[in-house]
């Protein structure tokens, strides 16, 4: 029972961890169609676009490294990282509600 527990601490403490990971600096939430700077540090489009706005380009929020919208570069693979990010505090819910005590 005690290491069941500490497993299912552990387990939340990763997804969290994870979330963190994939956290936009901006909007402080889960990244949306990440994209990363020319410095390779990563935000949703939408935030970064918003700070650039119509300047030609802005220190980055992250390094003060001057980034422009043409320099951003879209991450597919992150994207599908982060769908799966996303989906695991519920994946996690559903799993350990049907695996727990019956066995
Ligand atoms: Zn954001
Ligand atoms: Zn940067």
């Amino acid at each position: 029972m005690d290491t069941h527990q500490e497993r299912t601490v552990k387990i939340e403490d990763t997804i969290a961890m994870l979330q963190k990971t994939f956290e936009c600096p901006i909007c402080l939430d889960l990244m949306k169609n990440a994209v990363s700077t020319k410095c390779d540090h990563k935000f949703c489009r939408l935030c970064i676009q918003k700070a650039i706005g119509h300047k030609s380009s802005i220190p980055c929020p992250i390094c003060k490294d001057p980034t422009t919208k043409r320099s951003l570069q879209k991450l597919t693979h992150w994207n599908k990282i982060m769908d799966k990010v996303r989906e695991l505090p519920s994946a996690f819910e559903a799993d350990s509600g049907i695996q727990c005590e019956c066995n």
